[in-house]
């Protein structure tokens, strides 16, 4: 893989809950650099991609094409040696190794800008966020609007009885809410991290195993 040269990289990270306006940011900075004519390559992970298109999707229906991954190292793998900019989505989703493979490509000159949920519906550190926010130079935290109160909302509220981990949906399935209404699954509750679920309204519910990492 080239060296940019005389270019020093970076990891930039936006994270928050749902409905903070990561995707958008996310978008917002990837048009500017489209703009300044930047090569850039954008990724996001494939749970989302298997149900739906491979675009990164905000949540007031701005989109931009990108490819679809199940693991870090495909980054490594499709990364265009001259792109500048690596744009990554739904960081949570990725394994422990999204951490070293943004640190090589900013090490080799580039810019790399992952978006992602930093708290999972437990209100606890999700997948490999919390370490790539230790190890980027920049971290932007977004914060939504409580459901509840209107107060800013750092967390996730999940509306279904569902305890897996992953469970992928938007609206009617999560809302997002302040630490006073936040209300975190009680310890008792079964909680499973081996599966990987989809809900796309209230009735419908698909539940498969995550692959092996
Ligand atoms: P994220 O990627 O963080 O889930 P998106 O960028 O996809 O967020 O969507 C942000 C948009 O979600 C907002 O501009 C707004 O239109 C919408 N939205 C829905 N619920 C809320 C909320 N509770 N607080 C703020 N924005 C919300």
């Amino acid at each position: 893989m080239q060296v940019i040269r005389d270019k020093t990289g970076w990891i930039e990270v936006i994270c928050g809950p749902m409905f903070s306006g990561k995707s958008e940011e996310l978008i917002r900075r990837i048009r500017r650099a489209e703009i300044a004519r930047q090569r850039l390559q954008i990724f996001k992970h494939a749970i989302d991609a298997r149900y739906d298109s491979t675009s990164i999707v905000s949540h007031n229906h701005q989109s931009l094409p990108s490819v679809a991954i199940e693991h870090s190292q495909d980054i490594l793998r499709l990364v265009d040696d001259k792109a500048e900019i690596v744009a990554i989505d739904e960081g949570q989703f990725f394994d422990d190794g999204l951490v070293s493979v943004c640190n090589r490509l900013a090490n080799l000159g580039k810019r790399v800008t992952v978006a992602g949920l930093d708290l999972d519906y437990r209100g606890l550190p999700f997948g490999p966020m919390p370490s790539l926010m230790a190890a980027a130079e920049y971290v932007t935290k977004q914060l939504a609007i409580c459901m509840v109160c209107g107060n800013p909302a750092n967390f996730t509220q999940r509306l279904t009885a569902n305890r897996d981990q992953i469970v992928v949906g938007a609206q009617g399935t999560y809302e997002a809410r302040c630490r006073r209404h936040f209300e975190p699954p009680t310890e008792t509750d079964n909680t499973d991290d081996t599966t990987v679920s989809r809900q796309r309204d209230e009735d419908t519910t698909v539940t498969e195993d995550i692959p092996d990492r």
